[in-house]
Order: C-alpha cells, then structure tokens, then sequence
C-alpha cells in the first residue's frame, strides 16, 4: 500500500473578520502541537493572510489562498497575483473549486490556466473537481471528473504533479450536510487514481493525494478517510470551528502513526 501523508484543508470561504481569523489560526496552532501525520492548510480570505501568517509562522500549518490570477501583474482590476500570494506567505492555492466553477462562471481554461500559473511558481495546487447533482443522478459522475481533471491538468508535467492535491467534491454534497457514502466516494476516488495512471504513470498515480470534500465533519470524516484512496479531506463549514477542525484532523492521522 503507497505511504501517502495525509492533507486535510480547511476552506474558510468568505468568512471570518479579522479578530475571528486570527483567534482561529491560533486555536488550530496550539490545538496542532504534536500532530504532525497530517499535512494541515488553511485558506483564509484573501485580506487576512499576512495577519494569519505571522500568527501561524513557526508552527506547521501551511497558509493557502482560496484562488489566483493567471497572470502575474498589469491591469487586472481586482486579481491577486501568484507573487503578491508569495509575500503574504501562501504556499497552497485552491483552483476550480465548484462555487468558483458555478457561481462565479469560471471555464475549464481559466482553472487550468490558474493551476499551471500557481505550478510554474512552485507553489502547491489543490485542484478542485466534482459532478453536480443532474450529472450523478445522469451517470455521468466518472465522466464529469475525468474531464475536470484532464482539463485542469493540461500541460502540467509530472514532476509538476507531486505538487498536486485533487481534491474530489461532489457539488451536491458541498455545504448541504450530505456527504457521498465512502463506499461511493472510494470508487469516484479509485477512478481519479486509475485515471492518473493513464495520464501519468502509476508511481504518480500512487504519489498523488486525493481527499474528499462535501459535509466532512467530525462524526463522518475518519469512515471517510479509512477508504483506501481517500487521502484525505477539505472541509469547509466544520473549519470554521478550532474543536471540530481539529477532530477531523485527527480522524486523519494513520493507525500506524
Ligand atoms: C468546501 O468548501 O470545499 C466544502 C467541502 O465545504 P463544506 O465542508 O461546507 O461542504
């Protein structure tokens, strides 16, 4: 079986303040002292990262951003570029999350343009993919991920992918209170792994970490993350509560570690 660390994400979406924000990070910092089994993120809000970096600088947590520009600087009224991510100490991004798929509009093109700007920086990428409710219940749930993921990964290498989380989360069950069963989230999964494999190569297909997103919360997230290729999980609602965070992040660690 590959030895994959497990990620757990935390996506802050558009909430918090900029007490609250901070108040969070250092409820996760103390609360993470002596885990170090699980790679842990964070992607606060945009305007909060450089107050939460120097609260969370010296302990593990990585600070990501919940989006970027593909571009990297000039008349893009409003973006954030990659560098400007890099002086506020970001070393993750999300892209094609599904709210930034579906409610703000953005293209197959865009995502992948994002993904391989934040990659060609160096920077980690976790690459957001999941059918909607009218795709699974059409069947076409396999088919929605393999061409999320071929689209999002276009032209990205494959030493470019170590450096690839995806993350698998059904639209329908994000921020519902549904969660896909993990005997059907270990299939999408397998799928999403075989289908790396054909991409790639199997070492990647091994190497490379899939979690789940969609309602994960204490009571569902150590069943989740039990199946075999769920590496994982990014949670969006239960992070905003330290304790319930940090149960999740628990729930992750392996029974060996
Ligand atoms: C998410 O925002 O990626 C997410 C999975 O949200 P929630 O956990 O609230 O469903």
């Amino acid at each position: 079986m590959p030895n994959r660390t497990p990620f757990v994400g935390g996506n802050w979406k558009m909430n918090t303040d900029a007490q609250s924000g901070v108040d969070l990070a250092k409820a996760l910092a103390s609360g993470l002292a002596g885990i170090d089994a699980v790679d842990v993120a964070i992607f606060p809000p945009f305007v909060y990262l450089r107050d939460i970096h120097n609260t969370t600088s010296g302990s593990d947590i990585l600070l990501g951003a919940q989006d970027v520009y593909n571009q990297p600087n000039g008349a893009f009224t409003g973006e954030i570029s990659i560098d400007m991510l890099k002086d506020c100490g970001v070393s993750s991004v999300l892209t094609g999350h599904s709210e930034r798929r579906h409610v703000i509009g953005e293209s197959d093109t865009i995502i992948n343009t994002k993904t391989r700007a934040t990659l060609d920086a160096g920077l980690e990428c976790v690459l957001c993919i999941g059918e909607t409710l009218d795709q699974r219940e059409s069947g076409k749930t396999d088919a929605i991920n393999e061409h999320q993921t071929r689209a999002g990964l276009e032209g990205v290498s494959k030493e470019q992918l170590a450096n690839v989380v995806i993350a698998y989360e059904p639209v329908w069950a994000i921020g519902t209170g549904k969660t896909a069963t993990p005997e059907d989230a270990q299939d999408a999964h397998a799928k999403i792994r075989e289908l790396i494999a054909n991409m790639y190569d199997q070492d990647a297909a091994d190497a490379i970490r899939i979690i789940y997103g969609g309602s994960m919360k204490p009571g569902n997230a150590a069943e989740l993350m039990g199946m075999d290729d769920i590496d994982g999980g990014l949670v969006g609602g239960a992070s905003l509560n330290a304790d319930d965070f940090l149960e999740i992040i628990r729930a992750g660690v392996p029974q060996n570690a």
